[in-house]
């Protein structure tokens, strides 16, 4: 204790350092990254981690994903401005809050199923001034109708496949970046485009470690 961390600095020196790795690529990417104070979206216990690329606790047993992890993820999607983005598993809200500076905040919608940590992302959200990105609470693994269709639908927690409502609710050429695996704590990176034809191209990326996915067409609870 004691120590005031200088989050900017720090905030700056991981954006350099996911630069040099490779991790970002994307300027949008990185300009989000830049913008979005990731200490504002974890326990305050944890603040002096807030920059370091290592997933962090947020209660309930849930995770926020590492920077590069993030990273890769935002690269896969390809997004532009003014793309609507479903986020699936809202948590934090930082990952929520990457896409609506990349797409506006206005575009992005993200559910989370349990509704205390709904509340909380929605309120981490509002004290960054992102309050118009959308929160809901429900079954991602049903995705969300309501606003569809979705120019990407990106899952923060790992599905044991691709539900079947996700491409349902892609617009032409939407892509969903997720990950999936057939056990409930390791995955592939997986990201799949909607092709003209509507079927679905499946590209299998990097491994990684999501908590799983629970609802209807996902993991039992
Ligand atoms: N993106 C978050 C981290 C998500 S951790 C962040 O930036 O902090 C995964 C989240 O997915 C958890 O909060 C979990 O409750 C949620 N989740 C799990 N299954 C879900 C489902 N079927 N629908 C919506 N959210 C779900």
């Amino acid at each position: 204790m004691g120590r005031t961390p200088d989050f900017a600095a720090e905030r700056k020196r991981m954006v350099d350092r996911l630069l040099a790795s490779g991790y970002i690529r994307d300027p949008r990417v990185r300009d989000a990254f830049l913008a979005v104070p990731r200490e504002a979206f974890i326990r305050p216990e944890d603040r002096d981690d807030a920059y370091a690329d290592v997933p962090l606790p947020i209660g309930r047993g849930q995770t926020i994903s590492a920077p590069s992890m993030i990273a890769i993820m935002l690269e896969e999607a390809r997004l532009r401005p003014g793309e609507r983005v479903l986020e699936i598993g809202t948590g934090s809200g930082y990952h929520a809050a990457l896409l609506g500076r990349i797409v506006g905040p206005e575009n992005v919608v993200t559910i989370e199923r349990l509704p205390d940590v709904a509340e909380w992302g929605r309120s981490n959200l509002a004290h960054v001034g992102l309050a118009s990105v959308t929160v809901v609470v429900g079954d991602g693994s049903l995705g969300y109708p309501e606003r569809a269709p979705y120019a990407c639908i990106m899952a923060t927690a790992g599905a044991p496949r691709i539900p079947d409502a996700w491409p349902a609710q892609l617009a032409p050429g939407g892509r969903i970046v997720a990950p999936v695996g057939a056990t409930r704590h390791g995955q592939v990176l997986v990201v799949a485009t909607l092709g003209p034809d509507g079927t679905l191209r499946i590209r299998e990326g990097t491994p990684c470690a999501f908590v799983p996915l629970v609802g209807e067409d996902a993991w039992p609870e």
